[in-house]
C-alpha cells in the first residue's frame, strides 16, 4: 500500500488481511515459490560520483605499490578529483544513475551515496546535486552525505586548515541549506585529517543539524571515544581499534560498518576483526564501498561472502549486517531493513532454494528481482506494479 508492506506471513494468512481482501483486484502477485526473499540490501557505506575507473593505481598496486605510495605518485583520491571538477551535473548524475541501477540489479534498495571527488565547494555541490537528481529517477531510496573531508586537495597541501575552514564554514552550511546531506562524513587517518580536524568538521556538521559518521581505522588508528559527544550514526572500516574504544562503542550503540570488499581489493591478508566486535555487543553493518580507488564493487552479496570466509560471521549474521543493521547506520530502521507490516516494500528475490547460498555462490548474481518502496526492477526497467501494493507470496 503505497509502497509499504501490508501483511507478512503464509499466503493464508495475507488473504485474511482486510486491506489485502478488499483491494484483491488490483494487487499483482510474484510467486516467489522455491526462492529466497529477504529485504532488500542496505547499502549504507558508497562512493558512486566519479568520472573514470583508476586503472593505472589497480596496475600500480599489483606492481606492489601500496596506498600511501600510489597517493604520493600521484594517484589514489586525488587523480579522480579534476574527473569530476570538469564533469557537467548531468554527466554525473547519469554516472550515478547507472550504479544505482547496478546495485539494484545485485538486491540493493537502499544506498548511502556520499560526494568527495571533488574537494571544492562548487564541485561538492555539484556531486550531491548529481545525486539528487539521479535519486529522483531511481525508485529506491538514497541518504546522501557530504564527504568534502576525503582528503586535503593538493591546493592547500601547505595549509590543510585552511581546506578544513572552508569545509565548515562554507561547503556543510551550503549542503546543509540546500537540503543535499543528511550526514556529514570524515576520513579520519594518516595521510587524510587528524582526529582535531574531523572534531571541527564534526562540531560544524552538528551545528548545521546533519547526523555525522566518519571513515576511522582503515590504514590507523584513532582514538574513538572522543568522538561519541557528536552522537555519529557509524565509524566505517575499523580495521584498527582499540580494546577501550570497542567497549565504549557497545555502550553507546554507534554502528560497526566494515567493508571487506576493500580490504579484498587492496590485497591486504588482514581483515576486521569483525568477532571481537561482535562478541563485545558492538552491532554490525556489512557496505560494498563501491569507489573507484579500492572498492569497485556494487555487490552487497560478495561483501557479505567475504563477511563469511574473511571475518568468520556466519551467513545469518552477514544478512542482517547487509539488511537491518545497514539500515541502522543510516539511522532509517524503523521504515527499512526488514520485512515487515508498516516498513517500505523493499525486497530482494534470488533464484536460490537456502538463504546461506547467498554468500556461498561468491562472485555471481543470482538475484533476479528487487522490489524498491513497492516498485518492481528487474535488471535494468522497473515498472509500477499493480495500482497500489504488491504481495510477495512463497
Ligand atoms: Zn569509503
Amino acid at each position: 500500500m503505497g509502497g509499504k508492506i501490508v501483511s507478512v506471513g503464509t499466503t493464508r494468512d495475507a488473504l485474511h488481511d482486510p486491506w489485502i481482501k478488499k483491494h484483491r483486484k488490483q494487487i499483482s502477485e510474484i510467486d516467489c515459490a522455491g526462492k529466497v526473499v529477504i529485504p532488500g540490501f542496505v547499502d549504507s557505506h558508497t562512493h558512486p560520483v566519479f568520472a573514470s575507473p583508476r586503472l593505472i593505481d589497480f596496475e600500480k598496486r599489483i606492481e606492489g605499490a601500496s596506498y600511501e605510495q600510489i597517493a604520493a605518485a600521484g594517484g589514489g583520491i586525488r587523480s579522480s578529483l579534476e574527473g569530476v571538477r570538469s564533469a557537467t551535473k548531468a554527466a554525473l548524475q547519469a554516472k550515478v544513475l547507472g550504479v544505482m541501477n547496478d546495485m539494484a540489479a545485485h538486491g540493493t534498495t537502499t544506498i548511502e551515496a556520499k560526494s568527495g571527488y571533488g574537494l571544492t565547494v562548487d564541485s561538492e555541490l555539484k556531486s550531491l546535486q548529481a545525486i539528487r537528481e539521479a535519486a529522483s529517477r531511481w525508485p529506491g531510496t538514497i541518504v546522501p552525505t557530504l564527504l568534502g573531508a576525503h582528503l586535503v586537495p593538493r591546493e592547500f597541501a601547505d595549509q590543510p586548515q585552511k581546506y578544513v575552514a572552508i569545509v565548515c564554514d562554507e561547503m556543510i552550511p551550503r549542503a546543509a541549506k540546500q537540503g543535499l546531506a543528511r550526514f556529514v562524513d570524515v576520513f579520519c587517518d594518516k595521510g587524510a585529517f587528524t582526529a582535531g580536524q574531523a572534531e571541527q568538521i564534526f562540531e560544524s556538521a552538528v551545528k548545521q543539524g546533519l547526523h555525522v559518521r566518519a571513515h576511522m581505522g582503515q590504514l590507523s588508528e584513532t582514538r574513538l571515544a572522543p568522538f561519541l559527544r557528536f552522537n555519529p550514526a557509524s565509524f566505517d572500516h575499523m580495521d584498527h581499534v582499540s580494546d577501550d574504544d570497542v567497549a565504549q562503542l557497545s555502550k553507546h550503540g554507534t554502528i560497526a560498518t566494515l567493508v571487506p570488499g576493500a580490504n579484498y581489493f587492496l590485497g591486504l591478508k588482514e581483515y576486521p576483526n569483525a568477532r571481537r566486535l561482535i562478541d563485545a555487543g558492538v552491532p554490525i553493518a556489512l557496505a560494498t564501498d563501491y569507489n573507484p580507488g579500492t572498492s569497485p564493487t556494487v555487490s552487497m552479496p560478495m561483501a557479505m561472502s567475504l563477511a563469511c570466509t574473511q571475518m568468520k560471521m556466519s551467513p545469518a549474521e552477514a544478512i542482517a549486517a547487509a539488511t537491518i543493521n545497514g539500515a541502522w547506520a543510516l539511522r532509517i530502521a524503523d521504515h527499512k531493513g526488514s520485512i515487515e507490516p508498516g516498513k517500505d516494500a523493499d525486497l530482494a528475490l534470488f533464484d536460490l532454494d537456502d538463504y546461506r547460498e547467498i554468500p556461498y555462490w561468491y562472485g555471481a548474481n543470482h538475484c533476479r528481482l528487487t522490489l524498491l518502496n513497492g516498485i518492481v526492477f528487474r535488471g535494468g526497467a522497473s515498472a509500477h506494479v499493480g495500482t497500489r501494493n504488491t504481495s510477495a507470496r512463497g
